[in-house]
């Protein structure tokens, strides 16, 4: 084993960045700084469920309380915005700089409006904890407002966001009703997508169940549309135009513009992921790793990869420093899980697919399979019972 203490610097607190600072935590001969713009972690997977009356608390963890026990890593609460390199070394937006040995990149993605005129300021997004928040108030307003004619939401985007948002508002518009002692609104609700079915990253077979139970929800499913801009109340769409009192969208995303901006470190690939060589590493420099969804590999875009490729990257850190082989990074095919109205999901596991109450359980598993990465068990347990629970609004 080297001697020298290794530094790394690890870029973004979310689930690929936090899951690679506890991987290297109290190990010897690693200092890690962890730099991210948000002083906590967020588990995107159940924001749908806080933008439908569950509490955030369920979303969001401190990472002071997640890194309570790691003696050897520090918590930087600021935004990257530039890397040299060949100084080995960062700055962020207000100046800050930072050197490294090895720097892992994790930011995460942010919505993507493709240029499609008006969407951005005529949409709510579900991004993370704060848009979610704001859609929940949204949401809230309208469903209390005195309006008699349906309450309209159109939601652009029938992936799994999209969908699990979708199929639970008329649960919630009930919900919103019982709490203020008012009759449940009548709520519209319209799934817009330019795919010919909803879900479609599952097995057609995993889309046409998932299309029926929405049916039955109540929930209108428009496809093969394509959004051509959004203006105030109103959806303008191949098909004719959508009124809308609410537009949410959740067609895409995309990584930041930092990698754009650092064409020298970066290139870039699918969708303006970062190419990476075969052990996660920037194609222009072997000191540079890129995790989650930021990377340009099969499954990217999916927490459960996010978790593998930051387990990958500090096990390759550790087994470098011990002068053992580095292994090459094989993906791994993740399960897909979207719930589709309350106590009902769709789970894909290989070429299996479960629905119903079985496809709930396999969902209830799998978030506090996630939970279980963060916080010790006891802890974890409880943030997951929370998912059990809607909040007061
Ligand atoms: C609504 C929604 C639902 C989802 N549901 C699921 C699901 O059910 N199952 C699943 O597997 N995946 C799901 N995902 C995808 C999953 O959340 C991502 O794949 C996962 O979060 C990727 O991890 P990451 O570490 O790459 O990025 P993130 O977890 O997004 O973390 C990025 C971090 O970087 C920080 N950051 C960004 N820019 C900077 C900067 N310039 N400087 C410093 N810090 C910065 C951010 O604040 C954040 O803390 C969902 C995503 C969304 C949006």
């Amino acid at each position: 084993m080297s001697d020298k203490t290794t530094k790394v610097v690890i870029v973004g607190g979310g689930f690929g960045g936090v899951k690679a600072a506890l991987e290297l935590a109290n190990k010897p001969g690693f200092s890690v700084q962890l730099i991210s713009n948000n002083s906590h972690f967020e588990y995107h997977g159940a924001l749908y469920r806080s933008a439908v009356g569950h509490s955030p608390m369920e979303v969001i963890i401190p990472l002071k309380d997640i890194f309570s026990g790691a003696k050897n890593v520090e918590i930087i609460l600021d935004s990257i915005g530039f890397i040299d390199a060949k100084k080995h070394c960062l700055a962020s937006l207000t100046g800050s700089t930072y050197s490294y040995d090895k720097v892992i990149f994790a930011m995460g993605n942010k919505a993507n409006y493709f240029g499609i005129k008006g969407v951005e300021s005529h949409s709510e997004e579900m991004q993370d904890i704060n848009s979610t928040i704001k859609l929940r108030r949204k949401l809230v307003g309208l469903l209390n407002n005195n309006q008699t004619k349906p309450v309209r939401i159109a939601i652009i985007g029938a992936g799994a966001s999209g969908v699990e948002l979708a199929a639970e508002i008329p649960n919630f518009a009930k919900f919103v009703a019982k709490k203020s002692n008012k009759k449940p609104k009548p709520v519209k609700v319209i799934l817009v997508d330019g795919s010919d079915r909803v879900l479609p990253m599952l097995k057609p077979t995993a889309s046409k169940k998932a299309g029926k139970r929405l049916k039955r929800l109540g929930i209108e499913v428009h496809l093969n549309i394509q959004v051509e801009s959004c203006k105030s109340g109103k959806v303008c769409m191949s098909a004719g135009n959508l009124g809308a009192d609410l537009i949410i969208w959740t067609a895409g995303s995309k990584p930041s513009e930092f990698y754009s901006k650092n064409p020298d470190v970066f290139t870039l690939g699918r969708g303006g992921r970062v190419i990476v060589d075969e052990y996660l590493r920037s194609t222009h420099s072997r000191n540079v790793y890129v995790i989650g969804d930021n990377a340009d590999t099969k499954y990217s875009g999916m927490a459960q990869t996010a978790l593998h490729d930051a387990k990958y990257v500090s096990e390759s850190l550790i087994n470098a420093k011990h002068g053992k082989l580095v292994k090459k990074y094989k993906p791994r095919k993740p399960i897909y899980v979207t719930t589709v109205g309350p106590k009902w999901a769709v789970a894909q596991i290989g070429n299996k697919v479960l629905t119903g109450r079985a496809g709930w359980s396999i969902r209830r598993q799998a978030d506090l399979a996630i939970f279980k990465n963060f916080q010790p068990y006891k802890e974890a347990i409880k943030t997951w019972r929370k998912a059990d629970k809607m909040t007061k609004l």
